[in-house]
């Protein structure tokens, strides 16, 4: 079977040339004598693999020399307590912004340290849109303002970040980072599972303003100090070395292409081709408010589980594979990240306009 268009969620499509590399790389990493799957993390050639995944990041996302890049395990999950534990140091209180089944996760975590106050929801429309935010629903004295950037199962962003003052925003980055453009200045920490725009499962990507490091509670575990990690300089022990080669390999890809503002742009087109398909078909519907629609991840429905099964399937079929919604959701979700060539939302469209043809018939 030739590659077919992937549209999963995360773990999600890399680029063919980054995997390309990697497979040539595999039995021996150039002058090396081994696969970087089987190098010490201490070794002199896997420092140069880190540090300059590190540069390359920091270059392509423009971070300030006052923030720190941790590569960690765990997932963004293990983030959602990892930051409190972290920052309720400070104060034991912060803010969120409820804006999905990540953010949700995100709050109830966050309750096991301290105070989790809800700011604003969208729960009442199922997380179809980002609510409306100003400067006097935030605490100024908490910890934090957490935010979701990018809600990968309803497909929604923030298409401005909230006015917070000077209190840290915290982002889960997770489905968008590198996506669009974002001032790293503007946050406090910004953090973000791999698995969707940057590497394979298994790494985690913190970068986290300087002051904010040392302020742990007492009973968070040393995995889970930022500190730790960042004195260690992501190798108090041992780190996920292959994720972190391939996302070196992605940020080459990236910064190959033009950076992370031309990317932004090429993402513009390919949700522009879908929406646009959306809005005028008889048969699909896009679920999230036009206003706050995703770049990166598209939820649509068609009038009825048959059909929307009849879909899936024949799309698979077709070579457009994991376009089944999230489970609490349902429908279909094309994730469209950074890899997703706009040939493959080309095509999938050329597909959606075939199929509806035999639903209107
Ligand atoms: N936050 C967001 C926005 C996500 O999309 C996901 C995973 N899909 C998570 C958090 C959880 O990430 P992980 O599986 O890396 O813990």
């Amino acid at each position: 079977m030739a590659r077919a268009y992937n549209f999963s969620a995360g773990p999600s499509v890399l680029p063919e040339s980054v995997l390309v590399k990697a497979a040539k790389e595999m039995l021996e990493y150039p002058g090396s004598g081994q696969s970087v799957m089987e190098m010490s993390h201490r070794s002199a050639e896997y420092e140069a693999i880190i540090d300059g995944a590190e540069t390359l990041l920091r270059e392509i996302m423009s971070i300030p020399d006052n923030y720190k890049v941790l590569f960690l395990q765990g997932g963004a999950s293990s983030q959602f307590a990892m930051v409190p534990l972290n920052l309720f140091g400070i104060v034991p209180a912060a803010d969120f912004v409820n804006t999905g089944t990540w953010s949700k996760k995100a709050i109830a975590e966050a309750k096991r340290y301290g105070a989790a106050r809800v700011v604003a929801t969208s729960e009442d429309k199922k997380f179809s849109y980002i609510p409306k935010l100003d400067r006097s629903m935030f605490d100024p004295a908490a910890a934090y303002v957490h935010i979701t950037t990018n809600n990968t199962i309803e497909g929604t962003r923030f298409r401005q970040l909230p006015d917070i003052g000077s209190v840290p925003l915290v982002a889960d980055m997770s489905s968008n980072i590198l996506g669009e453009v974002y001032d790293v200045s503007k946050f406090g920490i910004i953090y973000a599972g791999a698995q969707k725009n940057i590497a394979p499962a298994g790494l985690t990507v913190v970068i986290i303003r300087d002051d904010l490091i040392g302020k742990a509670l007492p009973i968070t575990p040393t995995m889970f100090n930022y500190q730790v990690h960042a004195d260690e300089k992501s190798k108090y022990n041992t780190p996920p070395c292959y994720c972190i080669y391939i996302a070196k390999l992605v940020f080459e890809w990236l910064k190959g292409l033009g950076g992370v503002a031309a990317m932004q742009r090429i993402n513009e087109r390919k949700a522009a081709l879908l929406y646009e398909f959306l809005d005028n078909s008889k048969v699909f519907k896009g679920t999230a408010a036009p206003e706050f629609r995703s770049l990166m991840n598209v939820p649509f429905t068609s009038p009825s589980e048959e059909i929307d099964k009849r879909f899936i399937k024949e799309a698979a079929a077709a070579g457009f594979i994991n376009l089944k919604g999230h489970r609490s959701v349902g429908g279909m979700r094309a994730s469209i990240y950074n890899a997703m060539p706009e040939q493959g939302v080309v095509k999938l469209v050329e597909f959606m306009k075939k199929f509806e043809s035999t639903v209107t018939k």
